[in-house]
């Protein structure tokens, strides 16, 4: 176990703990430095704490020879700590609010923000890049596809490398990515897995465009082939009108048009039942697969092309 060091303080080789923030459950980390100098990509996970190939993923990464290392690995494996013990879906017990929808937070801030603030300020700034991996919450199911911020053309760059097929061009705020990008640190997210499912492949995919991305910044040997371009997209979230069963009507990657039915949302003693349409055209990139939904949580998401 080592403490949290300013970067310059840790010798060439592996180090792992936990980061006392305040009264915040120990954020446990690893810091990988490489044999040679370097770039240093910061990569984080569990910021929605049952995304398990995320999880799984950051733990492989940390299993990287500092041999065969240029620059610094530093890994947050488990943002929300007190979420993964809970197996919590979207959010933060200590204050129920979605970590990825607070950064950069505040130093005074609720937990979740003081968090996000940490995170920010000691892990993203001044770093090379940034990655965020999640994967579908226990209550979802997706097509795999990554995230950056609108604008951050370098963010643009590793997200085409990382290998899956759809990136989505976010202008959403609160997120890591765009917090990470407001402080110079290009940055995305990959979505991969879901409902509470990690498995060998996608965790094996995620390490792969980590890698990629890795070798791009000259921190490992270049490895495998350049994957084919992704389609760039963006995203319309549908969220539930009222809180009651909600029964989807279509499939991952199905086709929609605007005012299509794609599922409906009704009382739980059949009081009403309100039928839930597209927005917009195009295709479902991921939807909620639980019987049980909440008022103004998301139902579905459509991916539209960039520019339509
Ligand atoms: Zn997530």
């Amino acid at each position: 176990m080592t403490d949290w060091l300013s970067f310059a303080e840790y010798s060439v080789g592996t180090h792992s703990g936990y980061v006392n923030i305040g009264d915040l459950p120990p954020l446990p980390f690893f810091v990988i430095r490489g044999a040679k100098d370097g770039p240093r990509l910061v990569v984080t996970a569990g910021i929605h704490a049952s995304e398990y190939t995320g999880i799984e993923s950051a733990r492989r990464l940390a299993q990287t020879d500092p041999k065969s290392l240029s620059g610094m690995l530093v890994i947050l494996p488990i943002v929300n700590m007190a979420g993964f013990w809970a197996r919590s879906i979207y959010v933060n017990p200590l204050d129920g609010k979605n970590i990825n929808r607070v950064f950069p937070g505040r130093a005074d801030g609720s937990p979740s923000e003081r968090l996000t603030h940490w995170i920010v300020e000691n892990a993203m700034r001044g770093a090379t890049a940034h990655i965020d991996l999640h994967c579908g919450d226990m209550n979802e199911t997706l097509t795999p596809f990554v995230l950056f911020a609108k604008g951050d053309a370098k963010g643009e760059h590793m997200a085409r490398l990382f290998g899956l097929p759809y990136a989505v061009a976010s202008t959403a705020r609160g997120h890591s990515y765009g917090a990470a990008f407001s402080i110079g640190v290009p940055s995305m997210l990959a979505e991969m897995d879901g409902n509470g499912l990690w498995t060998e492949p996608g965790v094996k995919g995620v390490l792969a465009g980590v890698q990629r991305i890795m070798a791009d910044l000259g921190m490992i040997k270049r490895r495998g082939a350049k994957p084919a371009a992704p389609k760039i997209l963006t995203m319309r979230v549908t969220t539930a009108p009222k809180s009651g069963f909600w029964h989807p009507a279509v499939k991952l990657r199905q086709r929609v048009k605007a005012n299509q039915v794609v599922g409906t949302v009704s009382g739980i003693l059949g009081e009403f039942k309100e039928k839930i349409v597209a927005g917009h055209d195009g295709f479902i990139i991921y939807y909620a697969t639980s019987l049980a939904t909440n008022a103004g949580e998301a139902l579905f998401g459509v991916a539209v092309k960039a520019d339509g």
